[in-house]
């Protein structure tokens, strides 16, 4: 039993209050909707603006999500305006959005969903309406008419596909008006509605006939598992597949981005891991979406790449390639059969990538759009897999496909994005990221729309920073984890989890660094080993994955070095870090010589006295900087700023600016540069 309605939890609630009460016990069961998806609605009479009680109907706004919907995303029209057009013998989408604007009580209100007249067509006080994977099972077989039948009896109207819209909700509700006997109508490829003089009989009778669509599934679950097939091909080993899967991912991301770049998503989910493993796995797959619902995010088919071993990498590869073009050229072909010549052609790559044995992609303009994607497969395949028990899987056909793809409204909704920030669909990987310039970088980069991998020492002030983000940004946008950039092992496997993670990389800021002070006379070894490992070999060991996987997701790239003053202009007392850190800047310059042909550019930021948070100004590092200059240490930041030309105090934000410059597409025809950013020091000017 599904039914989670308590009327305890209901006492003393008013009309608007019950159906967001209601809404939300739908909006949680993720069998019943997902990210948005289903709508619900009450008629009462309202006050209008003038306090005048008028006929009208609540209904959840278009773009809300029914598990965290509140009063105010229930827009509210009027019934004597809108009930008339039933009447109409036909109306087009944008007509129909038009007049329903016109009906609002409060103009400034949410736009009602577009299956408002759908509702409202309904001679019923409370309406419900959800995506039930069960139901949508039982319409997407050979047998759909039957199975309903055999599960419902005569209760229930069932209604052929069609796109929601006005035909569609004037077809229901002549369905319903003329047979006050039904309980609910099922839509072919789309899902459920249900009814009642309150919200909590409309609710009841919701959950109670999903149960008896799962009840007969259940009953038939063996048909499934014999229409799947046997295995065909098992997950490997969970680290086995993991290594696999980082060391295809930036291929894949980079052939899925060709037209628009792309974060990828990776999932070994065992439901997927699975479906993936069957013999028939694949025709199923290519078969369609489960609902129109499902296509926007997923598209038509996933792109479905399998080998005979998965373990053979570069088999993998060559398939993976070969899929991605032959995917995007039967797009093309799709989009050409049954475009009118209006629509302009989305992206042909796939948003889901199926490896048998290996996992799923999904992608997207940023994780969330690839979670939301990947959550949707998941119930496809829970749909396709409950719809073998009944028959052969059916979907949409490749016309209504297409129509749902490039439904006007939907293409509507693109248009009213907002532009895409600057660093939208790269993601960024800032060493040393979780204080001081790195924590002001990786804030920078977020809040222009990068996704950030924090690596630090420190691996509780990285997970925090990105938790952080997170907050701010959404989730998924940030990523922390330990990095020791001085040893092999652990960047390598940072790697490793960052190829998981967003599938590649397109901007490395290689900022981890240690200060240590000390006439070069008496400097022990293991200060200047040290100097050496971190400033030096670190940014070495770092930039090499980076360009590794750069070259192989060849999309280009930028790695930006956090440098020093002291590379032009170094310091007494100041040897193992001068050295080290013209090395790191050496190292930058032969980057940016061997990367170019691959579009990877390699610049150098070169700060100069940041106080702020900075782990490399130590107490020990303050006193001895005072002493080298003269100076009590409380004289130390003036000092600093008195002794620039302009006189300025250098902060983080300021090499963030820089950084992100040099990260971007606006330093496009720049590599091999240094830019100080240190107030302006004439004897630090490059030369
Ligand atoms: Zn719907």
């Amino acid at each position: 039993m599904r039914n989670l309605w308590k009327d305890a939890d209901t006492a003393g609630m008013d009309d608007l209050d019950l159906l967001v009460y209601q809404s939300r016990l739908i909006g949680a069961d993720t069998a019943l909707v997902v990210w948005g998806g289903g709508n619900t609605s009450i008629k009462v009479d309202q006050a209008d603006f003038r306090g005048r009680e008028t006929p009208a109907m609540l209904i959840k706004g278009s773009g809300s999500d029914m598990k965290t919907i509140e009063r105010k995303h229930f827009p509210s029209l009027r019934l004597d305006d809108v009930l008339p057009l039933f009447d109409e013998e036909s109306m087009s989408d944008e007509e129909m959005v038009a007049y329903l604007s016109k009906c609002m009580l409060d103009p400034s209100a949410p736009r009602p969903s577009i299956e408002t007249l759908l509702h409202a067509f309904l001679p019923y006080k409370s309406v419900a309406h959800s995506h039930a994977d069960a139901i949508v099972a039982l319409t997407n077989n050979e047998n759909a008419q039957r199975t309903i039948q055999l599960v419902y009896g005569d209760d229930m109207a069932v209604i052929e596909y069609i796109r929601p819209g006005f035909h569609l909700s004037k077809k229901v509700g002549q369905a319903v008006r003329g047979n006050p006997r039904i309980k609910g109508v099922v839509l072919v490829n789309h899902g459920l509605f249900t009814w009642g003089d309150t919200a909590k009989e409309a609710y009841d009778r919701h959950a109670d006939l999903v149960d008896l669509a799962e009840e007969h599934y259940n009953a038939n679950a063996a048909r499934s598992a014999k229409g799947l097939g046997g295995t065909a091909q098992k997950p490997l080993e969970t680290a086995r597949r993991h290594q696999v899967a980082a060391a295809i991912a930036p291929t894949m991301r980079g052939l899925a981005s060709q037209r628009n770049r792309v974060v990828l998503r990776y999932d070994d989910a065992s439901d997927v891991m699975g479906f993936l493993s069957t013999e028939r796995g694949k025709a199923l797959s290519g078969i369609g979406p489960a609902t129109p619902d499902h296509l926007i995010q997923t598209k038509q088919k996933p792109l479905w790449v399998d080998v005979s071993d998965p373990e053979d990498v570069p088999s993998l590869l060559q398939a993976l390639h070969q899929g991605m073009e032959r995917y995007a050229e039967e797009y093309a072909q799709w989009y050409s059969q049954h475009t009118t010549g209006e629509e302009p052609m989305l992206d042909p790559y796939p948003r889901v990538v199926l490896v048998p044995g290996v996992g799923m992609w999904t992608t997207g303009r940023d994780s969330r759009a690839a979670l939301i994607t990947g959550d949707i497969y998941h119930h496809t395949i829970d749909v396709v897999t409950k719809a073998l028990s009944a028959g052969a899987y059916t979907s949409l056909s490749a016309r209504d496909a297409f129509e749902a793809e490039y439904w006007p409204m939907e293409l509507y909704k693109l248009t009213l994005a907002p532009p895409e920030k600057e660093l939208a669909r790269q993601v960024a990987l800032i060493t040393g990221g979780a204080h001081g310039i790195g924590r002001a970088i990786a804030l920078r980069l977020a809040r222009e729309g990068a996704h950030v991998i924090v690596a630090d020492l420190d691996q509780e002030g990285a997970l925090s920073l990105a938790e952080e983000m997170n907050n701010t940004h959404g989730p998924g946008r940030a990523t922390g984890l330990r990095m020791d950039v001085t040893s092999e092992e652990e960047v390598a496997s940072a790697f490793e989890k960052l190829r998981l993670s967003y599938g590649g990389l397109d901007v490395l800021v290689s900022n981890a660094g240690i200060a240590p002070v000390g006439a070069l006379d008496e400097l022990p070894l293991a200060d200047w080993q040290r100097a050496l490992d971190i400033n030096a070999t670190g940014h070495f060991l770092v930039a090499r994955q980076t360009v590794r996987l750069m070259r192989k997701q060849a999309t280009g790239g930028s790695l930006v070095f956090v440098g020093t003053k002291n590379v032009t202009s170094p310091g007494k007392d100041f040897g193992a870090y001068s050295a080290s850190k013209a090395a790191e800047v050496q190292l930058a310059k032969v980057l940016a010589i061997e990367n170019g042909e691959f579009g990877i550019r390699c610049n150098v930021v070169n700060p100069d006295a940041i106080f702020e948070g900075s782990a490399l100004w130590s107490k020990e590092v303050r006193e001895q900087r005072a002493r080298a200059h003269g100076i009590s240490v409380d004289e130390l930041e003036d000092f600093y700023r008195q002794r620039n030309l302009l006189k300025e105090r250098v902060t983080g934000e300021d090499v963030a600016e820089a950084v992100l410059f040099l990260a971007g597409n606006r330093s496009a025809k720049t590599t091999g540069a240094m830019l100080p950013v240190d107030g302006g020091l004439r004897d630090a000017f490059p030369r």
